[in-house]
């Protein structure tokens, strides 16, 4: 049987100090086993009362209280949902993974966790326990890359910006990183998205930086994460109304034969051709915008009440796993004639490439809250 190439883990984050403080908020989610959760709805007087859904998702993590058993770090959430993206990588293939979630339910933490400053005098550069997703993916990277350099040769390449109102920044451009002085407010080029008639969309102008340890990665990760702080502060709520996307592309070079065979030499003109294989993958991790903006209710686009913008590339994401999802229940097999509007939103067209044919990842957020209305 085929496996889905589609995963989405759910994480429970703890209460916070300020929801521990509200007598009307209270614990109402429970994990069950490593797949299934349910929510207790009803009075918070009486827990006996009201009723539970139950939920079953491919993982799902509990990471409220550190001294329970199943409690799960950031290390087990790394384990268990991005590092089985960089096989899919080494394979070839594109993989994306996507934090998704309301404002405050752990994305940015999940996704990138707290960088310690004290971890470089740990061995060998190691990310801080706190550290997320995209640094663990990227130590992890390169532990395998020094694994295997003796049979393939892996060449790493990183871009990071944000989208924000359908609108793309760089996040790692050199010129803007200089020209951030404090107290002056940035004016940041928009740039485009172009369709390559081979290689598909891209962004143009994007910077693109080759790195060869993690230790110039998390550089770079530093740079962007501060160039996305300082545009965050300059205006109030945009942290959480903004997608980042953090690109790694692998190219990846075949050394295992000697040579011989993937060699043809040309005895007329003396020059020797090399057929070897490169082959290029491209891994997006992805921090998503806030999905509190978004009524799911009439996907007919009902009027939304005023002030609250739609995010059209987390609408349009949505409708375009719907279609994949859709595409791939009869038989395992795509229906052709299932449309996947990966144009309608700057994101989704973006990561087509990944999202067709390939791995997904995502990782959802479930609150721990419940106001209860008295
Ligand atoms: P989001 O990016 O979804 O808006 P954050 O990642 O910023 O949310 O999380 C909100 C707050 O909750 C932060 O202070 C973060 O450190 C904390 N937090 C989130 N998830 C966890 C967790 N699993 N364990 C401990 N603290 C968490
Ligand atoms: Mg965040």
């Amino acid at each position: 049987a085929e496996e889905s190439n589609m995963i989405v883990a759910v994480r429970v984050r703890p209460l916070n100090a300020a929801e521990c403080q509200r007598a009307s908020v209270t614990n109402v989610v429970q994990v069950h086993g490593n797949n299934e959760l349910s929510v207790h709805a009803g009075s918070s007087a009486d827990a006996s009362a009201g009723f539970s859904h139950f939920f079953s998702y491919d993982q799902v993590y509990y990471s409220c209280d550190p001294d329970r058993k199943n409690y799960a770090d950031q290390l087990a959430v790394f384990a268990g949902t991005a590092q089985p993206l960089i096989d899919t990588a080494f394979e070839g293939y594109n993989a994306c993974l996507f934090a998704y979630g309301q404002t405050g339910s752990g994305k940015s933490y999940s996704m990138m966790g707290i960088e310690g400053l004290d971890d470089a005098a740990l061995d060998g550069n190691a990310p801080h326990v706190e550290a997320g997703i995209i640094p663990r993916f990227c130590h992890e990277l390169f532990r395998r890359i020094d694994a295997v350099k003796q049979q393939l040769q892996v060449e790493v390449e990183v871009s990071y910006f944000e989208i924000y109102n359908e609108k793309i920044h760089d996040l790692l451009s050199v010129q803007q990183a200089m020209a951030a002085l404090p107290d002056t407010p940035v004016q940041r080029q928009a740039l485009k998205v172009r369709e390559h008639p081979i290689f598909g969309p891209y962004v143009v102008d994007l910077s693109a930086h080759s790195v060869d340890s993690y230790s110039a990665l998390r550089n770079w990760l530093a740079v962007g994460n501060s160039q996305r702080a300082t545009a965050s502060t300059a205006m109030n709520d945009k942290s959480s109304r903004s997608h980042s996307i953090f690109n790694i592309v692998l190219n990846l070079t075949d050394l295992s034969s000697d040579g011989s065979d993937d060699m043809s030499s040309d005895t007329d003109s003396g020059t020797v051709v090399s057929l070897r294989q490169t082959r290029r993958s491209k891994i997006s991790l992805v921090d998503l915008a806030g999905s509190e903006r978004i009524s799911v209710s009439g996907s007919n686009g009902e009027r939304i009440r005023e002030g609250v913008s739609i995010n059209k590339s987390l609408l349009t994401l949505g409708k375009v796993i719907a279609a994949l999802a859709d595409s791939r229940k009869v038989g395992g097999n795509a229906t052709p004639s299932t449309f996947v509007p990966y144009r309608e939103s700057v994101l989704t067209w973006l990561l087509r490439s990944c999202l067709l044919l390939s791995k997904v990842a995502s990782v959802d957020f479930v609150v721990q809250m419940l106001e209860i209305m008295s």
